[in-house]
């Protein structure tokens, strides 16, 4: 039947593309349904870091940040396209004396673990970054990490999936399932219903609005994080910048900033995130949003005062009550497999779609995801 799968994926972002991508190259028949354009959600509208050092630092993590960098060797050619995938430094400022010693203890065990990451002072800030504004700044966070257009890399997934033989829809809003005996028959959109063997949920900051349909109420929230983008300018920033206490920033505020500043390849400086607690989903900007980045831009590059801002946006982010990922079948229902809110989303990527791809089709990946399943909530949780 030509709307019969055995994989419906649904979600059209990195996790939903790659791994209709992975499960395409694996013979399974594959239909990806997006309720919008690839990318629209929030993959496409993301700074595009490969980021190595910020995430958890359980043999599980360190190992998908590891390899997961080391899967992007030939990718391009793979996909059979270029995604600006290049290498860049990232420089975490360090504002407090108890981040600068939180960093020092990660700086030991990350670079043990092979992710090379150096704690340096602000003399040394001061040398990498010349036109940045140090004062009050103790130092900050050095390491080398990766960088790529996410807009070209959804397409390289998209048109790999497609060669490979899977169909992706996009403007296909999933509105409902058929269900026997405890499992997913069937996948409905406005116009058309689906039939399947196995359903993927990929669709990032909107899971929980898909496993409500079947009554599964997962904890997964999200924030509203808005961004802007300059004109082109000579190149006056050398590294990507962030904060080393993102989430101590942002944690338990119904409001903040928390600064990223992230040159691209043609001289546009992507800037990053003033974040807000919200139910809703929305993708325009407030005027508290854009004016308060502003502000701490400046601060932090006072020549940036005289760039235009060429275009803003904002994008749902989600998070789970451990911050740790979702990924795993759902306990109550028999072939649907969630992936969400991943912590180093880009970085593992290429890796951990070919580990979820194995998972749906009944094989074991090299490594157990076993500790981000949904089983974990089974019992209820707590959020702080
Ligand atoms: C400003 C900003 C900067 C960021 N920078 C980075 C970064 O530098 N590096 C990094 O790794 N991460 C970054 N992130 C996080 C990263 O963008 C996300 O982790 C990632 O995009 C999530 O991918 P996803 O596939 O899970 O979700 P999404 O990209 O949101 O994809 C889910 C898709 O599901 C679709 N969908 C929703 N409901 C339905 C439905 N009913 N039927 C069909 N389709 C549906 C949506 O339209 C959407 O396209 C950033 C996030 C923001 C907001």
């Amino acid at each position: 039947m030509s709307n019969s799968y055995d994989v419906i994926v649904i979600g059209g972002g990195f996790l939903g593309l790659s791994s209709a991508y992975e499960l395409a190259k694996n013979s399974s028949r594959v239909l990806l349904l997006e309720s919008g354009d690839i990318g629209s959600g929030t993959s496409a509208s993301c700074s595009g870091r490969a980021q190595v050092c910020e995430g958890h630092l359980d043999p599980l993590n360190i190992r998908m940040i590891v390899d997961g960098l080391d899967r992007f060797n030939g990718l391009e050619d793979e996909l059979g396209t270029t995604f600006d995938w290049r290498k860049s430094g990232i420089l975490l400022i360090i504002r407090t004396q108890d981040s600068w010693n939180h960093w020092k203890e990660r700086e030991t065990i990350l670079t043990a673990a092979g992710i090379p990451t150096q704690v340096i002072d602000r003399v040394a800030l001061q040398e990498a970054e010349p036109n940045m504004n140090t004062s009050g700044l103790l130092g900050a966070v050095y390491a080398i990490e990766g960088m790529l257009n996410p807009l070209k890399f959804s397409l390289a997934y998209a048109d790999a999936a497609r060669r490979s033989g899977a169909d992706i829809k996009g403007n296909s809003r999933v509105t409902g399932f058929e269900i026997n005996h405890g499992r997913i028959t069937a996948v409905k959109t406005i116009n058309r219903t689906y039939y399947c063997d196995k359903v993927a949920v990929m669709t990032g900051a909107w899971v929980p609005e898909i496993t409500r349909m079947v009554n599964v109420d997962l904890p997964i929230r999200h924030t509203h994080a808005e961004a802007i983008v300059t004109e082109p300018i000579p190149k006056m920033i050398f590294n990507n910048v962030e904060i080393s206490d993102f989430y101590e920033t942002i944690h338990g505020k119904q409001r903040a900033v928390a600064i990223g500043v992230h040159p691209d390849l043609h001289g546009s400086i992507d800037i990053t995130e003033a974040v807000t607690k919200t139910d809703s989903y929305e993708r325009h900007v407030s005027a508290w949003g854009i004016t308060s980045l502003s502000k701490e831009l400046i601060e932090l590059y006072p020549f940036l005062n005289r760039v235009r801002v060429v275009r803003s946006w904002g994008r749902p982010t989600c998070f789970t009550p451990d911050e740790e990922p979702i990924i795993g079948w759902l306990p109550q229902i028999d072939n649907m497999y969630v992936a969400a809110s991943l912590v180093e989303t880009i970085t593992v990527i290429p890796l951990l779609s070919e580990w979820m791809a194995n998972t749906i089709q009944g094989q074991n990946p090299p490594f157990s995801l076993e500790q981000f399943s949904p089983n974990r909530y089974v019992n209820g949780w707590q959020w702080e």
